[in-house]
């Protein structure tokens, strides 16, 4: 195991300076997340059974594929400790697939696909369409001073619907989704779209990681 990854075993201590964040590692770029979460002076902790998920203070769900996550979290008998803890004002932020789970309602995916309700939004799958199945473009992402993000979008979601205590953060600026919300914020949680982990811009994950802090 990767050996910048704290975990309760390897004796992560509770700092309010360096929050225990843990990342959701059933599938998907959970090694991307933790080394941008231990950028940001996070304490990143792999996250697959209940116990690991009592540890932590908040949980990154990454980007991979919703429903294979879905039926992992299932399997791990995960989903319902996650939902709970969400209901109990966790903090969290999803990229992509993570975005998928944690809308409350989910279009275009798998009758027995599972999510979470941590955002009140209903969330398309593989919205995009083949044309720009995946792509890159800058965006403006509320909050985010110092220039656009670079937002890379792979085969990602969008979010057709927020209710009325939901933040969009950023949507895409021109093409032929232009309009169309890729960020948003729901008290403590946080879903984008598209992949702030691995472009090496920190600027998400450090707003993310100053959100728990705060809430600590
Ligand atoms: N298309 C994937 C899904 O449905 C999400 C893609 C991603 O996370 N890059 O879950």
């Amino acid at each position: 195991m990767n050996a910048s990854v704290a975990s309760p075993a390897t004796g992560a201590q509770h700092s309010p300076d360096r929050p225990i964040i843990g990342v959701l590692a059933l599938q998907g770029d959970v090694r991307e997340h933790v080394a941008a979460l231990a950028e940001c002076g996070a304490q990143p902790v792999l996250v697959r059974r209940a116990s690991e998920l009592a540890a932590v203070g908040a949980l990154v769900l990454p980007g991979g594929e919703s429903t294979a996550i879905s039926k992992l979290l299932e399997v791990f008998e995960l989903l319902e400790p996650v939902r709970a803890r969400l209901r109990e004002g966790m903090p969290a932020f999803g990229s992509c697939a993570g975005m998928i789970l944690l809308a409350s309602e989910v279009l275009d995916t798998r009758p027995d696909a599972k999510h979470l309700s941590g955002i009140d939004m209903t969330v398309r799958r593989n919205a995009f369409g083949r044309q720009v199945d995946s792509f890159e473009t800058d965006l403006d992402f509320a909050g985010l001073t110092d220039g656009p993000v670079r937002a890379v979008f792979i085969r990602a979601p969008w979010v057709e619907r927020v209710g009325a205590g939901v933040e969009v953060l950023a949507t895409v600026p021109s093409g032929p989704a232009a309009g169309r919300i890729v960020a948003v914020r729901q008290g403590k949680v946080v879903a984008t779209s598209f992949h702030p982990e691995v472009t090496g811009d920190l600027r998400v994950h450090r707003m993310f990681v100053d959100l728990v802090r705060a809430a600590e």
